[in-house]
């Protein structure tokens, strides 16, 4: 399919999914069905193409040292960008103050985060290597496949011709994959359409919504406001500096994996669509698409680490309790941690949150304020985590092919 009409079909997909659920409530889980089956198409290419995207996209990359560099690449942009995406969270929500004069009116730690107090640095440093990768595909943990497939593919650049042949298996695997996204493709559109109108529709659609928006809607405005900014003006002036793009362009090319992520909430399911949209439509080497995407969707998330920042303060003034410029640097750091360690699933940001709160003494009990809006704030933080990684491909790609030729 043309992009442009992918494009607009996808916008339609979600206007009408928005339209339907709000106007017809629960009566559009008629047509969950239809959103979960593209839901699950797309979670069913996830593993192969992670394992064999890392694999082709390091042996792509050539030597050790290549690797090394552009691996560096991205991990800076994934830091800057991160850092930055906390510090307009943190400015936005002392300038707005969203949480002042909001009434507390829950006194349970949610049941989600319950027992979930133990998460720590460490524990977060341990996701990265597994002891059974059946099980990790099994349960769909990314980031122990992604480091696998980092060394396996590493290794099979070093075998000579029997491991060539093995990087060409991979490849083959990879390319037929990415067939059956470009083929799913065309079901986007509906399969966007219903995943929204059914989660809005057993939200209890607009009413409820709107409802629900009127208890903390400052909150809502101050972290949505800080997403546009970071989304809208500092992404786009990063993609204009180091590559020259232009950046409207550039979003019009992602548009498909960006309404992908806001229907699904899902940085990991919408792998596949943001894979395509790099290599197609924004024409990114697939040597950096494949190494780049896969690592970001898992470890780079801007939105995630804005949104946990606002919300810990918005809990801190909720509660009457005065945080200083030290405890604000510590959630700064949390955040920002929190944003690496949150995996690329729905709502995950929120067990992430137990780190940051416990960092400067915040009671769990706040996170029970935000669950009734996390599911819509959750699809405009996975939408922006998406772009950043859109945009981290083409920053990498540019830098890369600057950095790591002139330095050969
Ligand atoms: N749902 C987000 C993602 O997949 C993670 C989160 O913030 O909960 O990118």
């Amino acid at each position: 399919m043309k992009h442009n009409k992918l494009l607009y079909l996808m916008v339609a997909g979600i206007v009408l999914g928005i339209f339907s659920g709000w106007m017809y409530g629960s009566s559009m889980l008629a047509v969950e069905w239809i959103g979960e089956m593209f839901l699950d198409a797309l979670k069913m290419l996830v593993v192969p193409l992670i394992i064999s995207s890392m694999i082709v996209g390091i042996a792509g990359l050539g030597d050790v040292r290549k690797v090394g560099k552009t691996g560096l690449i991205a991990l800076l942009y994934f830091m800057l960008t991160t850092c930055i995406a906390v510090g307009i969270g943190l400015v936005m929500v002392n300038i707005i103050e969203p949480g002042v004069a909001v009434e507390m009116t829950v006194e349970q730690v949610p049941d989600r985060v319950a027992g979930k107090e133990a998460v720590s640095i460490t524990d977060i440093l341990k996701t990265f290597v597994s002891p059974n990768l059946v099980q990790s595909m099994a349960k769909m943990e990314i980031l122990p496949l992604i480091m696998f497939s980092l060394v396996f593919g590493g290794v099979l650049t070093t075998l000579g011709e029997p491991g060539k042949r093995a990087i060409d298996f991979f490849d083959t695997v990879n390319t037929a994959v990415m067939k059956i996204v470009h083929l799913l493709m065309y079901f986007a559109p509906i399969g966007v359409f219903a995943l929204i109108a059914s989660k809005l529709g057993a939200a209890g659609g607009g009413d409820l919504f709107l409802a629900e928006l009127a208890k903390i809607g400052k909150y809502v405005g101050t972290v949505l406001s800080a997403l546009l900014v970071h989304g809208f003006v500092v992404l786009p002036m990063i993609l204009y500096i180091t590559t020259r793009r232009n950046p409207v362009t550039y979003f019009k090319n992602v548009v498909a994996a960006l309404t992908t992520a806001f229907s699904t909430a899902s940085s990991s399911a919408t792998l596949p669509v943001t894979i395509e949209c790099a290599e197609e439509n924004n024409r990114i080497s697939r040597k950096s698409s494949l190494f780049v995407l896969p690592l970001a969707a898992t470890v780079n998330m801007n939105g995630t680490a804005l949104y946990e920042s606002v919300a810990a303060m918005f809990i801190a003034q909720m509660m009457g309790i005065q945080l200083g410029f030290g405890e604000q640097m510590i959630i700064f750091v949390t955040a920002t941690l929190a944003g690496i360690g949150a995996a690329g699933i729905p709502e995950a940001g929120l067990v992430t949150m137990v780190m940051v709160l416990q960092s400067v003494g915040l009671p769990l009990e706040g996170i029970g304020m935000l669950l009734s809006i996390d599911w819509f704030l959750d699809r405009c933080r996975t939408t922006i985590n998406v772009w950043g990684d859109s945009i981290g491909a083409a920053v990498v790609d540019t830098l890369e092919e600057n950095w790591v030729e002139k330095g050969e």
